[in-house]
């Protein structure tokens, strides 16, 4: 074997390794690096640059935290790797390279992660992750909800504000029909009264003009009497017709005349 074929055996022997480069001095946990130009796929074989921390279990602070919480979800450089690492809130990813060390090409369809492949932990942060989601729905839900409510709110003191207005007007204009009614009221009243003092002088005049007609009448039949006695006299006197006849033209000439005096009167 050549140099350049040994040294091209070593560095593939090196990479497909489970531990590059482990350094004892450092933390201890996997770290996540995706593998450029890969659609996302990561190494499995990158250890944490922080130093181990005394009482950490060979963990740096802050995976020693995480991995107390269970969301160490690459798992420790030490130990095999995840089958299938799930991340706390985007969910399952994929390594790079497969059991046997060979480049994973990703498939563009979604891949099918099947339940019995996965660890009690990484169920349990991946149903975590469907509550979050579950939980987010209902609040954008809720905030929906109170908007809707609010904008409902907004329309109501609207429509409320109309029709105090609408209210306000009507109120105004029975205001105005309150002062057109009284007005009718004494109106009709001053009426009323005219009309019972134009009844009493009306009575006035009929009493009047009764007793000037009675007063007539006995002043007509005085009068016909004294000419009838005058006629008779007459008649008796002379006993001639011509005589008699002159008197009764006298007596109808009189007569209008005193019709025509009367009607001046009037
Ligand atoms: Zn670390």
């Amino acid at each position: 074997m050549s140099a350049i074929a040994l040294c091209k055996k070593y560095m593939k022997d090196s990479l497909d390794k489970q531990h590059v480069d482990y350094d004892e001095n450092l933390c201890d946990a996997r770290l996540w690096k995706e593998k450029p130009k890969t659609g996302g796929l990561g190494y499995d074989n990158i250890q944490c640059s922080s130093k181990k921390v005394d009482g950490c279990e060979c963990l740096c602070k802050k995976h020693f935290k995480l991995h107390s919480e269970g969301k160490l979800w690459t798992g420790l450089i030490t130990e095999p790797r995840p089958n299938i690492p799930v991340h706390p809130n985007a969910g399952p990813k994929m390594w790079s390279t497969d059991k046997d060390g060979n480049d994973v090409v990703k498939e563009k369809k979604n891949k099918v992660v099947c339940p019995e492949d996965l660890t009690i932990d990484q169920l349990n942060v991946l149903m975590d992750k469907k509550k979050k989601e579950q939980i987010f729905k209902l609040e954008s839900e809720l905030e929906s909800m109170k908007k809707k409510l609010e904008k409902a709110n907004d329309e109501l003191e609207e429509a409320q504000s109309e029709l105090d207005e609408v209210q306000s007007d009507f109120e105004e204009v029975q205001g105005d029909l309150y002062t057109v009614q009284s007005d009718l009221e004494t109106k009709t009243y001053e009426f009323q009264e005219a009309e019972e003092e134009l009844y009493k002088v009306h009575h006035h005049i009929s009493e009047y003009v009764q007793e000037n007609y009675d007063g007539i009448e006995v002043v007509n039949s005085e009068y016909l009497k004294i000419m009838e006695d005058i006629v008779k006299e007459y008649t008796e006197t002379y006993g001639s017709e011509i005589q008699e006849e002159y008197m009764k033209r006298v007596n109808e000439r009189n007569k209008a005349a005193f019709w025509e005096g009367l009607r001046n009167l009037c």
